[in-house]
């Protein structure tokens, strides 16, 4: 699986990856030659909406994507297209927040960490790892989901390669 590094203009596309499992770096103060020498120590593709950073980078034998959709919808359309990767699927495997892993825990778990109603509401829970943030499928995940249905949509109507 393709892993990323995301410039700073970028991050809710860095979000919006990890949620289908993508392995995902995004630092807001990177300068462009530190983001050059990280993407080639973790063989990670770049991508970035900076002409002179892509340039750079590919100057630099980096693997990189110019992203120029002006919204995520067309901006993660665009990234999949260029990789050909014609299904991907969603996943609860990463924290969107800071790249971390995911695991499942039980409701007795979280019970005392989340409000109530959420608590009474749901049944799956995830905490991650690292940040140690709790995840359940609400509401939120419901517009995320259909976010996503609309791009695998897209891309089985789009034709590849041709415009
Ligand atoms: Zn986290």
């Amino acid at each position: 699986m393709n892993r990323f590094l995301v410039d700073s203009m970028l991050g809710s596309l860095a979000r919006k990856l990890r949620m289908c499992g993508f392995d995902v770096i995004y630092e807001s103060n990177l300068e462009d030659s530190s983001i050059i020498k990280k993407a080639q120590d973790e063989k990670r593709i770049v991508l970035t909406s900076d002409e002179e950073l892509f340039l750079r980078a590919h100057k630099n034998k980096v693997g990189v994507i110019l992203i120029k959709g002006k919204n995520d919808e067309e901006r993660l359309l665009e990234l999949f297209k260029n990789l050909g990767i014609k299904e991907f699927e969603l996943e609860i495997i990463r924290c969107p927040i800071c790249n971390g892993e995911l695991t499942e825990v039980s409701r007795e778990e979280v019970k005392d960490k989340v409000f109530f109603s959420v608590y009474n509401l749901h049944k799956r829970f995830y905490l991650c790892k690292s940040c140690g943030k709790i995840y359940w499928e609400g509401s939120h995940w419901e517009k995320i989901t259909k976010f996503f249905d609309r791009i695998s949509h897209r891309l089985r109507r789009e034709k590849f390669g041709g415009k």
